[in-house]
């Protein structure tokens, strides 16, 4: 009998083990694909992994703007995925050995729940049983499939296809969806000259994100040759010889094609709960995801869920480590550690976007009585060396209290900025305690000081 079995390890199930372990507890994990999940192998790590070879392609051909003139630049899109390889599997490397080093029990195979009763439950995994005293959930999610005619033809992509692998070198694509897949996949094709257009279903892309945020991205990916229809609704995808083409509907109304050599869907992800229950188990699911109270627990007795495969959870990597942490303290008693509800968001376009807290529409149409400083990355020294000019860092407090309440950055590093920010929302900080904080010069960071000081 183990202690804790954690079924998928995705950065929500590694970090689980990592913590049951490091409390002493038996941890068994089980994987049927491979260690380090969706993130390391087919999201995040290799999406900004190729983001930087097409960053670097981009910046020798424009170098020019910088006094360095190149010619002869050649693109080598098999060695950007060699590359890519290495760095998920150093990393897949490492979190072997700590696997290793917490001895957590590693079983490469598909697990399902047996059993579930007041005491344990059973998985089997290949033609063994394991039980377990408390069993956490972390599989994740998979790409949403949206319902329309042609979406099984070959050339029809996801981004598993797109990041894992050889890639796909593809001289033209369309996406469908412009959320943070779609956009971070346009800016990688777009900055190796591939000809891209997005189909967005909503007015805007990003739609989460503030408005300006998605119109300044709208801005750069325009600048980038990227083709963006709104409020597309596509209809059918048919196959021409080698050529793919999407009907849809555009803004007015009219009908369009557009053809190219894939379509990448990028509508979103799916809880993966397929085939995890037998035997007549039923969890409480909501459109396939685990149905959990606010300490992760789910309708089954000694079942949890963190991640993706939770219902109502940001489809996030952080947000499923920090579910992971407090999840085994909840499960040995302890205390919650992390704050779930404060969620820094990032897209690592050019300029990074990142988010926190409450934007300026958010707080209007809460009522809350705000101030609101906007600094341009054209004022900061840093931004103009790293040739990000075009941006901004936007900072809400309260206003009688001074209090920091959300953040939005258009900006070089904004992805690394959002850290000080979030630290400084989850500790009340005021305006005035950041801008009596002194920031190094020349960096970005100096946006943060610059804003601060105005709202005081
Ligand atoms: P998403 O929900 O961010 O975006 C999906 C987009 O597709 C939305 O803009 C939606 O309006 C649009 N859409 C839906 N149906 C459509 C249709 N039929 N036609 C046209 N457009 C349609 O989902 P995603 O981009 O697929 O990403 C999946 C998850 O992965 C998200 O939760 C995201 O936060 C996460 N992710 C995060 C990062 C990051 O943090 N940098 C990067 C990649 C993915």
């Amino acid at each position: 009998m183990f202690d804790i079995a954690i079924i998928g390890a995705g950065p929500g199930g590694y970090t689980a083990a990592d913590e049951a372990a490091r409390r002493g507890k038996s941890v068994v994990l089980f994987e049927r694909n491979l260690l380090g999940g969706t993130c390391l192998n087919r999201g995040c790590v290799p999406t900004k992994a190729l983001l930087r070879s097409s960053k670097t392609y981009a910046e020798a051909i424009g170098g020019s703007e910088y006094g360095i003139a190149s010619s002869g630049v050649q693109l080598d899109f098999s060695a950007m995925h060699t590359r890519k390889a290495k760095i998920v599997t150093s990393l897949r490397d490492g979190l072997t050995k700590l696997m290793k080093k917490d001895k957590v029990k590693l079983i490469e195979g598909e697990a399902q729940i047996v059993s579930a009763n007041d005491a344990s439950c059973t998985i089997v995994c290949g033609n063994m049983e394991y039980e377990a005293r408390e069993t956490v959930i972390a599989t994740g999610s998979v790409p949403k499939r949206i319902p329309i005619p042609g979406i099984e033809l070959p050339g029809v992509l996801t981004s598993d296809d797109i990041l894992e692998g050889e890639g796909k070198d593809l001289s033209s694509l369309i996406i469908i969806g412009g959320g943070v897949i779609g956009v971070e996949c346009a800016e990688i094709y777009a900055a190796l000259g591939r000809q891209v257009t997005i189909l967005e279903a909503m007015e805007r892309i990003l739609p989460p994100f503030d408005k300006e945020i998605a119109q300044r991205v709208n801005m750069h990916l325009k600048k980038s040759n990227v083709k963006i229809e709104i409020a597309a609704r596509v209809a059918e995808i048919t196959q021409q010889d080698d050529i793919l083409c999407v009907r849809y509907c555009n803004k007015k109304g009219d009908e369009q094609q557009i053809c190219a050599r894939g379509v990448l869907i990028a509508t979103g992800r799916t809880a993966e709960t397929t085939g995890l229950f037998v035997n007549n188990i039923h969890a409480k699911l909501e459109h396939g995801a685990l149905v959990c109270d606010n300490d992760g627990r789910s309708s089954l007795p000694h079942v949890w869920a963190i991640g993706d495969v939770r219902a109502g959870t940001t489809q996030l990597a952080h947000v499923a480590m920090a579910q992971a942490r407090n999840v085994i303290r909840v499960i040995c008693h302890e205390e919650q550690l992390m704050n779930e509800q404060l969620i820094p968001s990032c897209v690592y376009t050019s300029p990074e976007v990142a988010s926190i807290g409450i934007t300026e529409t958010e707080a209007k149409e809460r009522g809350l009585l705000i101030r609101t400083a906007k600094v341009v990355t054209g004022s900061n020294a840093k931004c103009l060396i790293e040739g990000g000019d075009s941006g901004y860092l936007k900072l809400i407090s309260a206003k009688d209290n001074g209090r920091i309440l959300g953040a939005q950055l258009v900006c070089p590093r904004a992805t690394d900025l959002i850290g000080e920010l979030t630290v400084a929302i989850a500790q009340d900080m005021t305006a005035a305690q950041l801008a009596a904080v002194i920031h190094p010069h020349p960096t970005v960071n100096e946006l943060i000081a610059e804003a601060a000081l105005q709202l005081i």
